[in-house]
């Protein structure tokens, strides 16, 4: 009985100091700074699994948004089945950075310059090896080579 009278006074008192315990806490954070990496090391530890679903619902949300943005299909074939079987094509590959460039701040922008097409795995990889000629001017640097090898 009384550990419940504690507790709730403990309760009621953070209640009330709030935000002279907010302040307290930033300020021995900034005293601690190796500590709340440690924490936040330990944190991310604990939570992996948590952070991994969590990134990969925001990517998904991310592509599925850019996919409805360059009409939802494959613009080679018209494959809409399968949001996994859906890749960005780089019109222009060497402003490519990365694998994953589609959660970077610039690419709705190059979406709106119509930059980035949408096409299936399958037309993706036919565009880099120049078998589809069917997708005009999405030859990639790379994939002249190939033709001329
Ligand atoms: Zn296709």
């Amino acid at each position: 009985m009384i550990n419940v009278d504690k507790k709730e006074r403990q309760k009621q008192y953070r209640k009330e100091h709030s935000k002279e315990i907010y302040t307290l806490q930033l300020i021995w954070n900034k005293k601690h700074p190796e500590k709340i990496k440690q924490y936040g090391r330990k944190y991310y530890q604990t939570h992996k699994e948590y952070f991994r679903i969590k990134t990969q619902k925001y990517l998904r949300k991310l592509k599925q948004k850019f996919i409805d943005m360059l009409g939802g299909k494959c613009v080679g074939c018209g494959y809409d089945k399968f949001i996994g079987a859906l890749e960005f094509h780089h019109i222009y590959p060497e402003e490519k950075e990365s694998k994953y460039e589609y959660y970077r701040k610039d690419f709705e922008q190059k979406i709106k310059d119509g930059k980035i097409q949408l096409l299936c795995a399958n037309c993706h990889r036919e565009t880099h090896y120049g078998k589809n000629t069917q997708i005009s001017g999405t030859l990639s640097a790379s994939s002249i080579i190939l033709i001329f090898e």
